[in-house]
């Protein structure tokens, strides 16, 4: 089933999940542990994310450096078909522009289709290090909103070889969104019209960065009704599990936190209340936008699912 049929038949918000798949050569065990633990919660979706190659330099024995191409994180096709059918959950696969050409996107969309996934997040994905030669016979997505497209095509039978007699997909598309702007976008202004394009080019729903100021996600939401986006706009948590955090999350992801979590983050004597700081914050936070009626509330899980356990057990959903 798809996710925009689950919102549209929903008269509670949902609740969803993103996990990462485990590192190159790792067992899928770890995530199968973490599936199990979430799925007490009957989620209508888990999305499972996608990354692309990266560069990285590696010292030599001889003091010389060299460069070595590594996909950290393959297996996201596989993973979502083996959550999908172990658990009987739908899974969203997250395809990206980056490190892909838009023929192996195809064959990536093809392999979904043949594998009965039906939610597709389109995103640019993040900028590499590493950016891979493309033949000249190939050809690449820019942006999000050219992935969009290309998925919306095949879902109208118009697949990349324009002679070819091709049967529709049907993909349920959905595309990021940035409460508080994507670090690369000259303002939330030009983001929004940007993020217009994608949902008018056929994007069924909307999933936000993370945000810890529900006051900057409904302010969001109202920029973007304003603009003539109407569909779904779901607002991404996560937990702030490390004092660690308060730095790593902005510098990766552009967001920022409310003062008084920052402040008490700080004076927390130990990493465990540190953890009870951030549990109670997002339960807060969860609670305000339960009672908003948003249409879902999607927990970037990663690989923490006991405190987002924790917090949805709390909240006795
Ligand atoms: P786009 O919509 O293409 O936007 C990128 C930037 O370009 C923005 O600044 C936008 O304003 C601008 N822009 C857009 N269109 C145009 C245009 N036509 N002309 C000029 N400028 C334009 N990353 C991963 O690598 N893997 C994941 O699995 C992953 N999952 C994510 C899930 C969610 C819910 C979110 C919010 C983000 C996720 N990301 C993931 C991160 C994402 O890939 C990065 O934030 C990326 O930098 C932007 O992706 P996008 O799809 O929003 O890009």
């Amino acid at each position: 089933m798809k996710v925009i049929e689950f919102l549209n038949k929903a008269k509670d918000p949902l609740i969803s999940f993103e996990i990462i798949p485990p590192d190159r050569g790792r067992s899928a065990d770890v995530i199968y542990r973490i599936v199990e633990e979430l799925m007490v919660f009957k989620p209508p979706f888990i999305d499972v994310t996608s990354h692309a190659a990266d560069a990285k330099y590696v010292e030599q024995a001889d003091g010389s450096f060299s460069r070595k191409i590594t996909r950290k994180r393959p297996g996201t096709i596989g993973l979502s078909a083996a959550i999908k059918y172990r658990y009987k959950v739908e899974t969203v696969v997250h395809l990206l522009c980056t490190g892909f050409t838009r023929e192996e996107t195809e064959d990536a969309l093809v392999e979904l289709n043949y594998l009965g996934i039906e939610n597709v997040m389109a995103l640019r994905g993040d900028i590499s290090d590493y950016k891979k030669s493309i033949q000249p016979n190939r050809t690449v997505n820019a942006y999000a909103v050219d992935l969009v497209s290309q998925i919306s095509h095949m879902n109208q039978g118009l697949f990349l070889d324009d002679e070819l007699e091709a049967d529709r997909t049907d993909f349920c598309i959905g595309v990021a969104a940035y409460p508080e702007k994507h670090d690369e976008a000259p303002s939330l202004d030009a983001d929004i019209r940007y993020l217009k394009q994608k949902v008018d080019t056929g994007a069924d729903y909307i999933v936000t960065q993370m945000i810890f100021d529900n006051r900057k996600y409904f302010h969001f939401v109202e920029l973007c009704r304003a603009a003539g986006i109407q569909v779904p706009i779901i607002p991404g948590i996560k937990l702030l599990t490390s004092r660690n955090h308060l730095s790593s999350l902005p510098r990766h992801f552009n967001v920022s936190f409310p003062d008084d979590l920052v402040r008490n983050v700080l004076d927390a004597k130990d990493d465990a209340e540190v953890k009870e700081i951030g549990g109670a914050f997002a339960r807060k936070q969860v609670e305000e936008l339960l009672n908003a009626k948003v249409p879902c509330i999607h927990f970037y899980v990663m690989q923490q699912a006991k405190t987002v356990k924790k917090l949805i057990q709390g909240l006795g959903i």
